[in-house]
């Protein structure tokens, strides 16, 4: 009996993890577009093979919004692997999903770039506002210093009108997916490996409606 509770205990809480990964996708959709429309008006650009915001010690995420990392991970037979790098590199401050070995001939970067993390979407293309209410690019430091012109741009723009995703906002937003989750920030890969235990967990309980 008291199985029978926990397993549908383990149940619910994977079926929550999935309602969250989906709310948590839709702001990705939704931040993504946004950051269209402030790279198309701008110019603002990745640098390429640029990895300087994926080592940066100091970045802290929540495990919420890895929830659609973790289970792609999971379901695609890398989450046990990712786990073990995670452990064997405690105290890293480069996230694990960083592919920064190119001898293959593979892209340097996110090895998981379309599952990547709010942050990580939000690192160079966001906007904030000031004690004036004036907004301002927030572009990262690579950018302010390769795309002056671009930045520019985007501050002459920004005076007149919004454009791209104000941070602040799209975090506030995470709060549909779970208030309590969206306020616990942690190192990037304590971020990811907390998400990845918690679909490891609770995967087995799915049941076929899950999937
Ligand atoms: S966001 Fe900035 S630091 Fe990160 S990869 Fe792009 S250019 Fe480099
Ligand atoms: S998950 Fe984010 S921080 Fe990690 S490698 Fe990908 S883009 Fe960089």
């Amino acid at each position: 009996m008291l199985s029978t509770i926990f397993a549908h205990s383990f149940y619910e809480t994977y079926m929550s993890i999935i309602r969250k990964a989906k709310i948590v996708e839709k702001l990705f959709l939704a931040v993504d577009k946004d950051i269209e429309k402030l790279k198309s008006n701008t110019g603002i650009h990745c640098i390429e093979n640029c990895i300087y915001c994926c080592t940066t010690p100091g970045i802290k995420a929540t495990a919420l919004e890895f929830y659609p990392l973790a289970i792609h991970l999971y379901k695609t037979g890398q989450a046990e692997q990712i786990l073990d790098k995670l452990s064997k590199n405690a105290n890293s401050t480069i996230c694990p999903m960083l592919n920064n070995l190119s001898a293959d001939g593979s892209r340097i970067g996110c090895s998981q770039y379309e599952h990547r993390g709010l942050i990580c979407r939000l690192f160079a293309f966001n906007y904030t506002t000031d004690k004036n209410g004036v907004r301002h690019i927030a572009a990262c430091k690579a950018i302010k210093i390769n795309q002056p012109a671009s930045i520019e741009k985007a501050n002459l723009i920004l005076k007149q009108k919004p454009l791209g995703p104000k941070a602040s906002d799209y975090y506030s937003r995470l709060q549909f997916a779970d208030f309590s989750e969206s306020q616990n920030l942690y190192p990037i890969g304590q971020a990811i490996q907390i998400a990845i235990e918690k679909v490891i967990t609770h995967h087995h309980y799915r049941g076929k409606k899950a999937m």
